[in-house]
């Protein structure tokens, strides 16, 4: 059994992918090529936003998107520290400083209510009112990255109407969700900018590294573009800011246009997978199943339930041969290299508690009810 099955996907369509991969060997445009500008037109449509930049990696989308922002030193950013390393590592290394937001016991995502009292205990120069890192004096509010946690939107409703009072940006961590919906919106449509990943592990996945930018704002685009391309002006050697080399290469983008052909019907058979494991464990005892915040939907990158006796059960599963995962066991604000910002572990309990109890459980299309009948029997045995 595999917890990603990224092969029985490829027989479906390897035809496909072959001939894409073909047509740009025979055209040889390795850099920029026709399929990047397919691909994204395609997927500004899908999100349903104006502008949408592909480019190296989920990292590079979120690190161009603060860009964009001129985000550096004397900047506070707040995120939270239940997230894959790559939320926060793109602020430290602009020279900003992550002020973390603990997150919502259900969802997972940054909660509304930390957020504004973060802000609040920044703006009043207070650490009473809300933990802050060390070096907080003089830090200024700048924006958010809220974060889109397994597959299912952070509740946007309220993050983006404190953005819009409190005059910060707001940028949507979507490597996880792209293809979900919050309140009829897609994934990726929901903030400012929205930064997504096509880590082949990802929902919508390429063969290699690979990311997008999407955006309604013109001025914004127009920076990201310059940005992608080591800050260029009017051309490649006309130099008008800092920026990166963080282009998507012309053969990821042509095996992006060969699996976005199924996407919309992978998203269905994922969220039928994830019923049917909350039909198998939605009763077992000891074990709380994910949730999905009424009025959205999840591209369920990840199924993670919570467990207490969470050891007991992944022995037993691992014994069964069945692959699972812990995303994440150790929050960014307890990591080595996150020592720097002076955070105590019962800084952000909620995430300390998830972190203790979580695990992942095989999650793809093509999962069959078999394989989730023997996983659920594995679990109801070992859960008790
Ligand atoms: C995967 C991921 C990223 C980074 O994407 P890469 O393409 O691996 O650089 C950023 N944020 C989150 C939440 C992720 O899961």
């Amino acid at each position: 059994m595999q917890f990603i099955d990224l092969a029985a996907q490829q027989e479906r369509i390897r035809g496909k992918i072959v001939e894409k991969i073909e047509a740009v060997l025979a055209h040889g445009q390795y850099i920029l090529g026709p399929e990047v500008r397919e691909i994204e037109e395609r997927l500004a449509a899908f999100v349903g936003v104006k502008h949408a930049l592909s480019c190296a990696s989920g990292t590079d989308a979120l690190l161009m998107a603060l860009m964009a922002y001129g985000v550096g030193p004397k900047d506070a950013v707040f995120t939270t520290p239940f997230t894959f390393v790559a939320t926060a590592e793109v602020i430290s290394l602009l020279g900003a400083t992550p002020v973390f937001v603990d997150i919502e016991p259900d969802t997972f995502t940054i909660d509304a209510d930390g957020l504004e009292k973060a802000i609040d205990a920044l703006d009043a120069q207070d650490p009473s009112r809300h933990s802050l890192p060390k070096g907080f004096e003089g830090l200024r509010a700048r924006g958010i990255i809220a974060v889109d946690l397994f597959g299912q939107c952070a509740d946007y409703r309220r993050i983006r109407e404190i953005a819009q009072r409190r005059g910060l940006f707001l940028v949507e961590d979507a490597a996880q969700s792209f293809g979900a919906t919050y309140s009829g919106k897609r994934s990726c449509s929901l903030a400012d900018i929205a930064a997504t990943s096509f880590f082949p592990a990802k929902p919508l996945g390429c063969y290699g590294d690979g990311g997008m930018v999407f955006t309604d704002d013109d001025g914004l685009a127009h920076a990201l573009e310059s940005i992608r391309v080591h800050g260029k002006g009017s051309d490649k050697y006309d130099n008008v800011r800092i920026g990166i080399n963080g282009r998507c290469d012309t053969l990821q983008a042509a095996i992006l246009l060969a699996k976005f052909e199924i996407f919309p019907e992978e998203i269905e058979l994922r969220q039928a997978a994830a019923s049917r494991y909350g039909e198998l464990l939605g009763d077992v005892d000891g074990i709380t199943c994910p949730v999905v915040r009424p009025g959205c939907t999840s591209v369920w990158a990840q199924y993670s339930p919570l467990c207490a006796n969470r050891a007991k059960v992944l022995d037993a599963l691992r014994e069964a041969g069945i692959p699972t995962a812990i995303y994440y066991p150790k929050p960014l604000h307890v990591q080595a290299a996150y020592a720097y910002l002076g955070y105590r572990p019962d800084d952000f309990p909620v995430s300390m508690s998830v972190a203790s109890r979580i695990f992942s459980l095989p999650m793809h299309p093509y999962l069959s009810r078999r394989d989730q009948e023997r996983i659920a029997d594995v679990i109801r045995n070992a859960a008790r």
